[in-house]
């Protein structure tokens, strides 16, 4: 057996109701599908999940995504992850099992039922702590429930917790959201990550914007958020491990790690995408699609259109660069069999000369000001 490292990304395609912003692959008023959804899932496990163990041995991460996977009664979520736990060793802390949550949707029961059957990591979307504002971005939960899911977590033996965070949100003020930091940060969560509101196709909020009718704060207020937070968080002790995210030492999620690292994974269920032996697949989007599927014994994966080698190069920089470790030369190298500089040595040098990037001679990484504007940054990383 050749022993990898690698990682498993379930997807739970439910919410109980779309936020504002969001264009994950998540579906409101589907609760009808859960049951055969999940016993779908189950089997998917079995069979593929298996198969993966038996060639690559254990993966070293396990992520339970949507979606809203807490969304699931318990009696689902249970079964889910007796499943799981029938196909990977989960036993201890060796390794990450995290389950993505929505702290409208968690009570005290719910989370030790989760940590009882092995997970061992909570990622809690937050958003903000304002419940004008959380009910602006259409979120279901209150900053108290989200206080209170923090609180139950830790209580019933979760200690490594993240708080997702929003900003630059409709209505948002800086007040608000120092106050938000400020009430994170006292619940001393293991891990926050930082997310930009971004307008995406489709949703509500796009629809608003192009009415005219989304009151967003300036560009130099975001800024100004964004600066407070990546001040204040490593101020802290949150180290920054990648553009968005800041840990605890020892904290940083070693599932997001191992994309930005391109190490393979398996998706497994609706939407779900992998990345296998250099091949990215992506699941049926459609719940009963994908549920007939599976239950008809078919793949419920397409291969997406195969990457050029200088689109491979691409991808390689811009999930590498994400990282405070960067670009290392000898992964680059080892990964595509030529020199990292005979591909990008003036990218490197102009990016260098304007302080957004830094050269050790192992690995280029960006700088805090080439993080804040990374998309300019990642430009220049373009081959064509
Ligand atoms: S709960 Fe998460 S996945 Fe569901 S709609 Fe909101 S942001 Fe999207």
């Amino acid at each position: 057996m050749e022993q990898k490292q690698w990682g498993v990304y379930v997807h739970i395609p439910f919410c109980r109701q779309k936020c504002f912003y969001c264009d994950f692959p998540s579906f409101a008023g589907r609760e009808r599908y859960m049951k055969e959804y999940i016993r779908a899932l189950c089997q998917e496990i079995e069979v593929r999940g298996s198969s993966y163990v038996r060639r690559w041995g254990n993966p070293a991460t396990i992520y339970i995504g949507g979606g809203t996977p807490s969304a699931l009664p318990a009696a689902l979520m249970e079964q889910l992850l007796l499943a799981i736990g029938n196909v990977f060793c989960i036993a201890g802390e060796e390794v990450e099992f995290t389950v993505e949550c929505n702290p409208g949707t968690v009570d005290a029961a719910y989370l030790a039922m989760m940590h009882a059957h092995g997970v061992n990591r909570l990622s809690f979307g937050v958003q903000s702590f304002d419940d004008e504002l959380l009910r602006r971005i259409g979120r279901i939960h209150t900053g108290e429930q989200a206080v209170q899911a923090a609180v139950m977590a830790r209580a019933v033996g979760f200690s490594n917790i993240s708080i997702d965070l929003m900003y630059g949100l409709p209505g948002q003020s800086m007040a608000e959201l120092k106050a938000g930091v400020e009430q994170a940060l006292s619940l001393q969560p293991a891990h926050i990550s930082i997310y930009g509101l971004q307008l995406e196709e489709g949703t509500a909020f796009a629809r608003l914007q192009e009415m005219g009718k989304l009151d967003l704060p300036t560009d130099e207020d975001t800024e100004a958020m964004y600066d407070y937070m990546t001040e204040v968080l490593p101020a802290n002790g949150y180290e920054r491990y990648e553009i968005s995210n800041f840990a605890r030492p020892g904290f940083a999620s070693r599932h997001n790690l191992s994309y930005w690292q391109d190490l393979p994974y398996l998706g497994l269920g609706a939407a779900a995408h992998s990345y296998l032996e250099g091949q990215r697949w992506e699941a049926e989007t459609e719940i009963p699609a994908y549920i007939d599927l599976i239950k008809s014994g078919q793949s419920p994966f397409k291969l997406e259109e195969p990457a050029t080698r200088a689109i491979a190069m691409e991808e390689f920089a811009f999930l590498a660069l994400r990282t405070t470790a960067g670009i290392s030369r000898q992964r680059f190298e080892q990964k595509f069999g030529c020199s990292f500089d005979s591909v990008y040595q003036q990218a490197v040098q102009r990016l260098c000369d304007k302080g957004f990037l830094v050269d050790d001679g192992d690995a280029v990484y960006l700088t805090k000001l080439g993080m804040k504007y990374g998309n300019w940054a990642f430009e220049e990383f373009l081959l064509f």
